[in-house]
């Protein structure tokens, strides 16, 4: 046993570690398990009457008149969609057993806010901009954190002590002060819940690296995207805790939503979506969601919104000069010949001072005399180039008779140009003209430089709102087919590793020409998005229905063996059948579909290729045995690859 899961033992054997009930553990495996259906999730909920109720109340709350309330958890179920009840009862079980604790520092009430922003952004977040899976999202969004809550759960009064002295600086990291105290951090505690709780891998690894810098390899390919899903929802779930500092935290808000590939004029549309949604959860799990401020609000709020990082700067001739002398006339001097000249001057006595003022404040020209007591001219130029401030700055300083020969070694310590004592005005402004071009050119390369920074960040920012508009399909609004192959590359690649199988269900509208044929295309189109939301309607969390093309969508379920997905495709086939396209002119109101399954763990299923041919063969199969049914391709196997 490695050390870390000697700690989590020891943790679990205090038996106060936060789990959700025995339904909600239930219906987290469940909803990864082939068996999952909605009848056999409806069952479970049943046995938690406040869990029954919260479905009831949620699947009533939006009906509009006219429309009988659900009576029964099932047919609430069927109204809200296997997804949605999966995620109530997760967040219900898991919040209702860990309202509150003994943990003093700790607030469960704030926590538990926080999760849900966190899950609820993520899940909007993973939808719309096609990372991951949406329930995959909302789960590792409502666990993020759960480390801490455990560590508060089991160590109470120890882990007070550690969140108060956090509080008290900020500057000690929780992770090490936690690792001191318990020989593990939160974020390993949390790592070892999702194990426990036997979750996929990839939940484990996300929540561990959740929060910290995201490591350059990783074990699951899922993971980057969700990391980086978690980095954007978290600090959307800041500002929707922390109505007091939203303005100050905005930026930091838009800046991570359009690094994740949301567009810079959807960035409120989208927090607000977000808040809304955190609103309307709060309610169903009696979680504190207070939406107080909307984006606009908060945007007015905020000052700085993704300004360019350094403004560009006109050029100037008119220059802010710094002027360095220990010798009092000889600066006033120098000052007042510069000013006569229109330019800005600043003035100090010895290095120190200039070397403070020039950090803090950067002129566009220092001129420094030689000689001074303490920190001289020379010292002076060593220590701004070392710094980014002083690097590009033009320095002049200024040589006394007898140090014309050590020219050289000023020019070395990083002066730009030089000039004798005791100054000529003719020659000091002949100097200072080189220089002012200097700058010029500088600023003009800086200008352009930014500039170019700006229209990279705009392509950027158009490259992602292509990738996501590149992987959607603009119809039904479903991942399309290029998301389907890059999806299938991921969940591949871990069914590979993990041991676990893949299936496929391809499946293909019966007779779709004749509806086009009939009543026209425009119909068509409707009917092939109400079949979509219909399929996605019984899609356990972890599977996701892409549009391939035509009338033929793809449904991806991993961790699923062929039964499991059989079992799935008949019950897709039968919501369909069971859906009345809403179009006026659609008089026959309903189609049926024709469905190929198959299975990476099938002998002969050696490729995605091969996986999704023998899901085509299968649909052509369906067709011949007469439509509305499902079946294998007829020459694949059904045996399983042996280990
Ligand atoms: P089968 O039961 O054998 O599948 O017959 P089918 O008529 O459904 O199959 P077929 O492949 O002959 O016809 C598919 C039709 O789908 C033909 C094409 O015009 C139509 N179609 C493809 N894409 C779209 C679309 O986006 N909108 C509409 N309205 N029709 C589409
Ligand atoms: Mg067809
Ligand atoms: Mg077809």
């Amino acid at each position: 046993m490695n050390p870390l899961s000697e700690q989590f033992e020891e943790l679990k054997s205090s038996g106060k570690l936060p789990s959700p009930s025995g339904v909600g553990l239930r219906i987290l495996v469940l909803t990864r398990s082939e068996e999952c259906s909605l009848d056999e999730v409806v069952k479970t909920i049943q046995a938690d009457p406040a869990l029954s109720g919260r479905i009831l109340k949620l699947a009533n709350s939006a009906l509009s008149g006219g429309v009988k309330p659900a009576t029964t958890v099932r047919e609430a179920g069927v109204r809200l969609g296997l997804r949605t009840v999966c995620s109530v009862a997760l967040g219900f079980s898991l919040i209702s057993g860990n309202r509150t604790g003994r943990c003093a520092a700790f607030d469960y009430e704030a926590y538990w806010s926080w999760s849900l922003a966190n899950a609820v952004a993520a899940e909007r977040l993973s939808r719309e901009l096609r990372l991951g899976s949406s329930g995959e999202a909302f789960t590792l969004g409502l666990l993020a954190r759960i480390g801490r809550l455990a560590l508060a759960s089991v160590h109470a009064s120890d882990y007070a002590r550690v969140l108060t002295r956090v509080a008290a600086d900020r500057s000690l990291g929780l992770a090490q002060l936690e690792h001191e105290a318990f020989c593990i951090n939160h974020r390993e505690v949390a790592a070892s819940i999702a194990e426990d709780w036997g979750l996929p891998p990839v939940f484990s690894e996300v929540v561990q690296y959740h929060g910290v810098r995201i490591p350059e390899t990783l074990d699951w390919p899922a993971s980057k995207d969700y990391l980086r899903l978690l980095e954007a929802s978290a600090r959307v779930a800041d500002v929707l805790v922390g109505n007091a500092e939203a303005g100050e935290r905005w930026p930091g808000v838009r800046e991570a939503l359009v690094e994740l590939g949301v567009s810079s004029e959807d960035v409120q549309r989208c927090y607000d979506g977000i808040g809304d949604s955190w609103k309307e959860w709060g309610q169903i799990l009696r979680v504190p969601a207070d939406f107080m401020l909307r984006a606009s609000e908060i945007e007015a709020r905020s000052c700085s919104i993704l300004a360019p990082a350094k403004a560009i700067q006109e050029p100037t001739v008119a220059l802010q000069v710094l002027v360095v002398d220990d010798e009092p006339t000889s600066l006033r001097l120098l000052q007042a010949l510069l000013e006569r000249k229109g330019h800005q001057v600043t003035t100090a006595c010895n290095g120190q001072d200039a070397l403070a003022m020039a950090l803090e404040n950067p002129p566009q020209m220092v001129i420094t005399d030689w000689m001074m007591p303490g920190m001289d001219g020379i010292e002076l130029c060593r220590r701004l180039r070392s710094t980014e401030a002083g690097r590009d700055l033009y320095i002049l300083i200024c040589t006394g008779q007898n140090e014309e020969e050590r020219i050289v070694e000023a020019l070395e310590a990083g002066a730009d140009d030089h000039v004798a004592k005791p100054v000529n005005p003719k020659l000091l402004m002949a100097r200072i003209r080189p220089g002012i071009r200097v700058i010029q050119l500088q600023e003009r390369l800086l200008g352009e430089a930014n500039e170019k920074r700006l229209i990279n960040a705009r392509l950027a920012i158009e490259k992602r709102k292509f990738r996501v508009a590149s992987l959607t399909d603009a119809l039904t609004e479903l991942p399309n087919r290029r998301y389907a192959m890059k999806r299938l590359e991921n969940e591949w690649a871990t069914s590979e590793r993990a041991k676990l199988p893949l299936s496929v269900i391809l499946l293909d509208i019966d007779h779709f020409k004749r509806v086009n044929d009939t009543y026209g295309h425009d119909v068509g189109d409707q009917v092939l998005v109400s079949t979509a939301r219909a399929v996605n309607r019984v899609l356990r969390t972890s599977d996701t229905c892409t549009r391939m093309g035509g009338e033929e969508f793809l449904v991806i379920c991993p961790g699923t063996p062929l039964d499991g997905a059989l079992q799935l495709a008949d019950r897709i086939r039968i919501a369909v059948e069971g859906n009345r396209v809403q179009a006026p002119a659609f008089t026959q109101g309903k189609v049926t579909i024709s469905l190929g399954v198959s299975c990476s763990s099938s002998v002969g299923i050696d490729s995605i290729d091969a996986l999704v041919k023998a899901a085509d063969e299968g649909v052509y199969q369906a067709k011949r045995l007469g439509r509305n049914c499902v079946a294998l391709a007829p020459n694949g196997s059904t045996e399983r690859k042996s280990a």
